[in-house]
């Protein structure tokens, strides 16, 4: 027997070559091929006559060769073997493309079944290239459920099929975690049928089980571990902030806060006099003015003589958070220090000094924040700001930087109420469901490639009227495999060609970090009319006179994406527009998309994203911050996902801190989910 943690070297066939084919899909150890669920399954079970074949519509019969096959060689690379096939009810061409396992193995008056697609019509009925196997044979390609997996090239169904049987062969599948009496209540398959099911299932209806078990497991597990990271931190003490006196800030601040900010910072302070390490999370819509409540709470722990350290996913955004709170803190006796990675190692240590010694109060920077090297001399509050951009274990070990610091997480990604509660299950929420007065809704249009000079004109417009425009495109190169607008290429066309008395920048992430930040600053400051970009610019930042924001290729971006991105415009007090331009025709593209000329709330958008598309998308997609789910490609849906996490509650109530090997087990399987996390931060 092998285990699972060995390499899948060890299986035959897989030499070093084939296991860098299986590398690319993060396969490496017998676990990890195990792991490898289907993305979909083809039902070959079914036997059915000749002449209940349907064109289009690929089915397994069984069936009599009645010739001897002819192969025909057509021209150099291409061979032709036709053969007849019938059974009792009628007969058909089949024709194989070079196939040498046809030509060796069809033979004149042997029964074989066979497995393929019905094309043509009545006066020519044939079948290409269909898989056939001797009706007394192991059933492989026919007469099965085959499972479809996701490959990559170079690696073909058939050998990911033959690697999955041999590895279920030498070893055995992952043990069982999930508490017997949840698995009765729930009716859930036991682990070991559950993982032989969803590879080698003997009918659809194993395959549904097999692939509902291991959904429910994945976010039991995910959702006990968030509730004991919460039960954790609930058992932590903290001193209690007394001064809780925020006037002083309120007095230096331009405007007036909204009630939902209000609101938060009141939650906030509530939590700071508790005595426990705050967990809580601000949601709100892009431009609700989220780090005016991160500001403040971190002006109380800083009053209370702690530090406040802000962490940004980009270096773009943790250079306008340092920005704007030196602007408002500065005034206040308060010292801002940022803390980036592209900063020489000379910079670097000049800030981690200053952090040590206590000389910077309020500290902004990317997550060399969190590198071992970075020390504080009293961190007491932790703010990250896109939270879904930072991993839950990211988020632990921030924490475990300083003594319990609270911790504050701001989203703008609108997580639809349904999974918000399993998504952030270690966290208290606080939303901010009101604008700042003054904002008016982003008007926004879907238009096709007919618009394209009225694009420019709007463009154009714009800029006349000493506003600036945003071009966001889905790729930084010109890629042939992709038909889509590159911001290389386009930015250059642009200004080359439809505006070259404006002055159009270009921005994108394989840029270096300095060159993104001067070409951002620079457009900040209004020293460029058009920005084309990435969605590097996708998170938070900030530019009041902007007004136009075009997404080009729209449909291949996610619903939320393309609210983030609309988010950019429409921050300062005058009107702005979002034109999303598409040549995707298919209904259901277009459907999307209009979804969000009609609205924008976010959460409206989320909702809509969510029965569109299906919650795997939001537990798929590299942003969301949560573990890499291994089942969140197979479709499911959120009954299952609300079930599961109410098992993982009750669970936690009975016996989720008790010391036996069963508790034991899930608690370490939760410590590995959330450890694959730290790879999906960007
Ligand atoms: P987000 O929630 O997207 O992070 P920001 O915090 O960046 O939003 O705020 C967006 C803009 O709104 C900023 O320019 C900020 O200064 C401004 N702002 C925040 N709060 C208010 C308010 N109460 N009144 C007016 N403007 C505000
Ligand atoms: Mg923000």
């Amino acid at each position: 027997m092998a285990r699972l943690s060995d390499p899948i070297t060890v299986l035959r066939g897989i030499g070093p070559a084939k296991a860098k084919l299986f590398a690319a899909l993060n396969i490496y150890t017998l676990e990890d091929l195990i792991c490898h669920f289907p993305r979909g399954y083809e039902d070959r079970t079914k036997l059915i006559p000749i002449c209940e074949l349907e064109p289009d519509k690929p089915a397994c019969f069984r069936a009599m060769v009645m010739n001897t096959p002819r192969t025909a060689h057509i021209r150099q690379g291409l061979d032709l073997t036709r053969v007849q096939a019938a059974d009792t009810t009628g007969r058909l061409t089949l024709t194989f493309f070079n196939s040498k396992y046809a030509q060796e193995n069809l033979e004149y008056g042997r029964e074989y079944i066979f497995y393929g697609t019905l094309t043509g019509d009545y006066a020519a009925y044939g079948m290409t290239n269909p898989v056939f196997e001797a009706p007394d044979s192991q059933p492989v390609t026919t007469r099965r459920v085959l499972p479809i997996y996701p490959l990559t090239a170079g690696l073909t169904n058939a050998a990911m099929l033959r690697a999955v049987k041999q590895a279920l062969a030498v070893c055995d599948p992952p043990a069982e975690i999930l508490p017997g009496l949840i698995r009765e209540k729930y009716h859930i398959l036991p682990a070991q049928e559950a993982y032989r099911a969803i590879h080698e299932p003997a009918d659809m209806q194993e395959a549904e089980q097999a692939r509902r078990r291991l959904i429910f497991e994945e976010f039991f597990v995910f959702s006990a571990g968030l509730s004991l990271m919460r039960a954790t931190r609930a058992g932590k003490r903290t001193a209690p902030y007394e001064n809780r006196d925020l006037s002083d800030f309120y007095a230096a601040l331009p405007f007036s806060l909204t009630g939902a900010q209000q609101r938060s910072i009141g939650e906030i302070l509530a939590d700071f006099s508790r005595g426990t390490p705050m967990n809580r999370l601000v949601q709100g819509d892009v431009g609700s003015g989220k780090t005016m409540v991160a500001a403040a709470a971190a002006f109380c722990a800083i009053r209370n003589g702690h530090q406040a350290a802000l962490m940004a996913p980009t270096e773009i955004l943790a250079e306008q958070h340092f920005a704007s709170l030196t602007r408002l803190f500065a005034p206040l006796g308060i010292t801002v220090g940022l803390l980036t990675g592209s900063m020489t190692p000379k910079e670097k240590r000049q800030v981690r000094e200053k952090l040590l010694g206590g000389e910077i109060q309020m500290a902004v920077g990317t997550h060399a924040l969190i590198s071992e090297a970075t020390q504080f001399q009293s961190l007491g509050l932790v703010i990250t700001d896109e939270q879904h951009r930072f991993g839950v274990a990211q988020r632990s070990r921030l924490s475990a930087k300083g003594e319990d610091p609270h911790l504050l997480v701001m989203s703008a990604t609108p997580i639809p109420r349904t999974l918000a509660l399993l998504m952030y299950g270690d966290l208290e929420v606080s939303i901010l469901d009101e604008l700042p007065p003054g904002r008016e809704k982003v008007d926004t249009f879907l238009v096709g490639e007919s618009y394209r000079a009225r694009i420019n004109a709007f463009i154009r417009k714009q800029v006349q009227a000493g506003h600036q425009c945003f071009v966001v495109c889905p790729a930084v190169e010109e890629n042939d495999a992709l038909d889509v607008k590159s911001a290389s290429v386009w930015a250059e066309t642009l200004q080359q060609t439809v505006f070259p008395d404006l002055r159009v920048s270009l921005l994108h992430g394989q840029m270096k970090g300095a060159e993104k930040e001067a070409v951002m600053a620079a457009f900040a400051r209004g020293e460029a009319d058009v920005l084309v970009a990435t969605t590097v610019i996708e998170v938070g930042v900030d530019v009041p006179n902007a007004t136009l924001m075009v997404i080009e290729d729209a449909d291949r971006f996610g619903l939320s994406q393309l609210h983030q991105l609309r988010g950019r415009v429409g921050r300062g007090g005058a009107k702005s527009y979002c034109i999303l331009t598409s040549h995707n025709r298919n209904p259901e593209t277009l459907q999307r998309l209009k979804a969000l000329c009609g609205t924008n709330d976010g959460f409206k958008i989320a909702e809509e994203d969510l029965r569109l598309r299906g919650p795997g998308d939001f537990f798929g997609s590299r942003q969301s911050g949560l573990p890499a789910f291994r089942v969140a490609d197979l479709s499911f849906d959120m009954g299952l996902l609300k079930q599961a996490q109410q098992a993982s509650m009750e669970w936690i109530e009975s016996s989720g801190t008790a010391d036996t090997p069963e508790a034991n087990a899930l608690r370490s399987r939760v410590s590995a989910l959330f450890a694959r996390s730290e790879g999906t931060m960007n």
